[in-house]
């Protein structure tokens, strides 16, 4: 068989993590027009889509389709996530059509940026944010550490996605820096709280859900209907200062310890760009779960890398993860809870079975008592002021392709 090789009139090499298979969106400006927008990667160029799409438009081509220029020249993708799953899959479409047919090549040229002439922003404006904790070996592992005299799992971890709302407001993108948390602490030998900068802070390696096509309130996203309202995802560390976390959050769950800054990177791969990447879940059968959390609950298969200063910390698996992001957003809903455009939920930490398979600090370094060894010859047990963390990701694409997922950076500043 000889397949349809993807191409573009564009020279980016067929290897390349953003090429025609991939086609991220984001939020950018320019120098020259410091208005945000929506862009769309190829390669290491950035398409300013709305100005492309308003082309067709103007010269009424568009036809009853949605206004795509209208919704790509705001600030946010939150216009086009409430377009909803037709017309994002209409969409891309398009968008892979201008970037392979070399008739487009003069009206597509003038708005395409150098990715180094850009400055990227958050992409979506965070409408409600929820972390779950979807990975058994974390969920195991924080356990051991956080609870030693209980079992290592709840009792209704395998029943359902266990989740809690976190700050939407505190989502920034990759590069932003983080200031260190003050709060309260508590550790077995203090007789009372203690209060300064957290001596314990911690990243989490997971990925975040972008959800669209908001819903009525009372009504439920089933998991065979969850792919028309989850859009995309993104890489998200969840920064997490472990002895605030401690010490606050019996009985109502995470609060200051995480609410302080959670990083996303810049790029959004659509769902649609991560059809190869589909993976059966590892398995739920013991126990089964409720009827409601059954159907098409797929996972998928994206590998990430953790670096913490330049060296490789971690290598987390997604594909490892016991309860699928349809699961997730069936759950969220099913007790009518409405769903809106921008909704951003996360997956929880990824980690595996293997030391260098796990997805935080906390785990790599058991609470600090297994220090790791960086390049440079320093330890680390938690972050110190001025460390880098850097988490990046790719998914496998149609014919051995590669999908980039980008990155998340941010760097620790000292606490004020
Ligand atoms: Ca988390």
């Amino acid at each position: 068989m000889t397949p349809t090789q993807p191409s573009t009139w564009l020279d980016v090499p067929a290897d390349h993590p953003f090429g025609i298979d991939t086609l991220p969106y984001g939020v950018f400006s320019t120098a020259d027009d410091p208005v945000r927008r929506v862009g769309v990667r190829i390669g290491d160029l950035v398409l300013d889509a709305g100005a492309v799409a308003a082309i067709g438009r103007d010269a009424g081509l568009v036809g009853d389709g949605p206004d795509l220029a209208a919704a790509w020249q705001t600030p946010s993708l939150n216009a086009f996530l409430a377009l909803g799953r037709p017309a994002w899959t209409a969409a891309r479409e398009w968008l892979t059509e201008i970037l392979r047919d070399d008739v487009h090549r003069d009206g597509v040229s003038p708005h395409l940026h150098a990715l180094g002439d850009v400055a990227l922003h958050l992409p979506i404006e965070v409408a409600d944010y929820v972390d779950f904790y979807a990975s058994e070996d974390h969920a195991s592992n924080v356990g051991q550490i956080f609870r030693p005299d209980n079992a290592a799992l709840p009792p209704n971890w395998k029943h359902l996605p266990i989740g809690y709302h976190g700050r939407s407001g505190t989502v920034v993108v990759s590069g932003t820096d983080v200031v260190r948390p003050t709060g309260q602490r508590k550790g077995p030998n203090d007789p009372v709280p203690v209060f300064g900068p957290s001596i314990r802070l911690d990243i989490e390696a997971e990925l975040g859900y972008v959800v669209g096509g908001g819903t009525a309130l009372g009504s439920r996203v089933s998991v065979d209907e969850a792919p028309d309202h989850l859009f995309g995802v993104v890489i998200l560390n969840d920064w997490s200062a472990r002895d605030l976390q401690a010490w606050e959050y019996v009985p109502l769950g995470p609060f200051l310890g995480k609410s302080f800054a959670t990083s996303v990177s810049a790029w959004v791969t659509p769902l649609d760009a991560l059809g190869a990447a589909r993976v059966p879940l590892p398995g739920q059968s013991d126990p089964e779960v409720l009827p409601y959390l059954r159907g098409d609950a797929f996972g998928l298969d994206v590998h990430v890398e953790v670096s913490l200063n330049g060296t490789v910390v971690s290598r987390p698996e997604h594909a490892g993860m016991y309860w699928s992001p349809a699961q997730m957003l069936a759950h969220l809903t099913v007790n009518g809870a409405s769903i809106r455009d921008g909704d951003l939920f996360g997956s929880g930490t990824i980690s595996g079975p293997d030391r260098d398979t796990r997805g935080s600090l906390l785990e790599l370094t058991w609470n600090g008592t297994e220090p790791l060894t960086l390049a440079d010859g320093s330890t680390r047990g938690f972050l110190e002021d001025g460390d880098t963390v850097t988490m990046t990701a790719w998914a496998p694409g149609p014919d051995g392709a590669r999908i980039g997922l980008g990155e998340v950076t941010g760097t620790i500043r000292p606490a004020r």
